[in-house]
């Protein structure tokens, strides 16, 4: 796990940080979150995405948890790499929004990755995980994403 720049990325992982920030941009919320994630696929070269839509009144729907349903929905069972861009509130999170802080999953996400891969029989889970300028990004392994006690 550790921090990389853009250039120490592959063509391939590149193109999928794009297509996340992409499908960021669609994203539908009444507060400003702009997540988009996608699962690259190691069968083929499926792709499956999808953004968070956001309510003051209903909730919200996570982006990763979407992408998941879409991989599930067409029959893929085989995750490879997950990226996710966010952009996400710095502390005043009514006004300001931040470019250079780093979107990983939610509790919930990461639970729900944590069943899906082992109810796939899967070791683990590769995660490209970048802030919206697409300067900084994460490469992690869903174990990594976990807390930890010490
Ligand atoms: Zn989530």
């Amino acid at each position: 796990m550790g921090i990389v720049n853009l250039s120490d990325l592959s063509r391939g992982e590149m193109r999928l940080l794009k297509k996340a920030r992409t499908t960021a941009e669609r994203a539908v919320s009444d507060l400003g979150h702009q997540i988009g994630c996608v699962i690259k696929c190691r069968n083929g070269d499926e792709f499956f995405g999808a953004t968070n839509i956001r309510s003051r009144t209903i909730g919200s729907t996570c982006a990763e948890r979407m992408a998941l349903d879409q991989m599930y929905f067409h029959k893929n069972r085989y995750p490879k790499v997950c990226a996710i861009v966010g952009k996400l509130p710095q502390t005043d999170w009514r006004r300001k929004w931040s470019d250079s802080k780093i979107c990983t999953p939610c509790g919930v996400c990461l639970e729900t990755f944590r069943q899906a891969i082992q109810s796939l029989k899967l070791k683990d889970l590769n995660f490209l995980c970048s802030d919206w300028s697409g300067k900084r990004i994460l490469r992690a392994k869903l174990s990594d994403l976990f807390p930890t006690i010490t």
